[in-house]
């Protein structure tokens, strides 16, 4: 007998697959969180990083702060936590450092939403809103961007009902980089019932700039053209929460901190929901390093700025409908055309963001990879898939 027919031979016995752990049926439905591409030798447009690594201060301070790897961090942050309320002239207590500002989105949800309460916020806007509100039991409730690519302020007060807890409103909007003023803000607060929270996600306020935003043509029903100063909003308004990252303007992506600030009562809660410890030593002595060089940093939002007003003008002269940007990328609505538009991009070596059936994101890197992007964005094939 050859050995094959003696394998065959043998009969299985019958096994019973152990039962799986028992996690929630309704993470099933819950859309994972898509992270932009990296592809090894491309040129990478598709998170809004900054393309320029950590200064050599704060390249230091990470090193120095590994040498006590072996200890647990201050889960608190006192000393980060003091210089940014000094900072924002606010009283310690009204700051709350977390993992990532996407960290403190989901705590606000946690502090705030019982089972089924609702989280409002625009779509598109940033993909994390609707999996923290999920994840945490709460009904997520979109609200459509206007004909302009800019949140509907009107539409977003009149979605709020007795089970709103919360109002995301992202400004600048990722992804679609408009934004809105001041006034409009503050207009939009006076329909907000003071126990909703309204968190301003403020991760790409550093590349705004006065009259951002604006078109050429004055419309009274456009946002005024200020930045709006978030910290003055929350002083008159408690229920104001103001959410910003060290992981852009900062250049901090891959360390994981932001902050949030607000009344000492909301920030007492978002504290007690913390995951203690999670702003590593890293992160906590990368971020008081970044702002002692606050100013050098800041002033590279300049570069990203015109870079970005350069983009702009040529994709705008190549015949595309390119969205206000006050932020550190542009938004192309391609419409169904996303997918194949991002895919041929990737293949010119350029990776590029889609978003479903509605446009793609560009983020501005350095002059060279922007005018890798627009080669590839001003090349007929390109123009073809776009539509023109
Ligand atoms: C990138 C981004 C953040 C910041 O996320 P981190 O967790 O701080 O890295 C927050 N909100 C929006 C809208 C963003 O695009």
């Amino acid at each position: 007998m050859a050995a094959a027919d003696i394998l065959e031979d043998v009969t299985e016995p019958a096994v019973t697959e152990p039962a799986l752990p028992r996690t929630r049926p309704d993470l099933d439905a819950l859309p994972p969180y898509v992270p932009g591409r990296t592809v090894p030798g491309a040129v990478k447009l598709a998170s809004n990083e900054t393309t320029a690594g950590p200064l050599p201060s704060v390249a230091r301070a990470i090193a120095e702060a590994a040498a006590t790897a072996n200890r647990y961090p201050d889960s608190g942050a006192a000393e980060l936590t003091s210089r940014l309320a000094a900072r924002a002239g606010v009283p310690p207590g009204s700051v709350a450092v977390g993992c990532g500002s996407v960290g403190l989105c989901q705590q606000l949800v946690q502090a705030t939403c019982a089972p089924g309460d609702e989280v409002v916020f625009a779509w598109r806007s940033f993909e994390a809103y609707p999996i923290v509100t999920q994840v945490a039991l709460a009904s997520p409730v979109p609200v459509p961007l206007d004909g302009d690519d800019a949140h509907d302020l009107d539409a977003m007060a009149a979605a709020v009902t007795d089970r709103t807890r919360v109002v995301f409103l992202c400004n600048p909007n990722n992804p679609t980089g408009t934004f809105v003023g001041e006034k409009a803000i503050e207009e939009f607060l006076a329909k907000i019932p003071p126990h909703v929270v309204v968190a301003l996600d403020e991760a790409y306020i550093e590349y705004a700039r006065p009259g951002d935003g604006r078109t050429d043509t004055p419309d009274p029903a456009l946002p005024d053209a200020a930045v709006p100063d978030s910290l003055a909003l929350a002083r008159r308004h408690p229920n104001v929460l103001i959410l910003r990252t060290f992981s852009k303007a900062y250049g901090l992506a891959g360390v994981r901190v932001g902050y949030a600030i607000g009344h000492p009562s909301l920030i007492g809660a978002l504290r007690k929901v913390f995951v203690p410890f999670s702003v590593s030593t890293l992160a906590q002595a990368a971020a008081l390093a970044c702002l002692d060089a606050e100013e050098e940093l800041l002033e590279r939002t300049g570069h990203v700025v015109a870079e970005r007003g350069r983009m702009a003008a040529a994709l705008a002269g190549a015949g595309y409908l390119v969205a206000p940007s006050a932020a550190n990328f542009l938004w192309l609505p391609l419409g169904a055309r996303s997918a194949e538009y991002s895919g041929r991009s990737a293949d010119a070596k350029v990776i590029i963001r889609p978003y479903g059936d509605d446009g793609v994101r560009i983020t501005v890197g350095t002059p060279e990879e922007n005018d890798a992007f627009l080669a590839f964005a001003t090349g007929a094939e390109a123009l073809r898939i776009a539509g023109m």
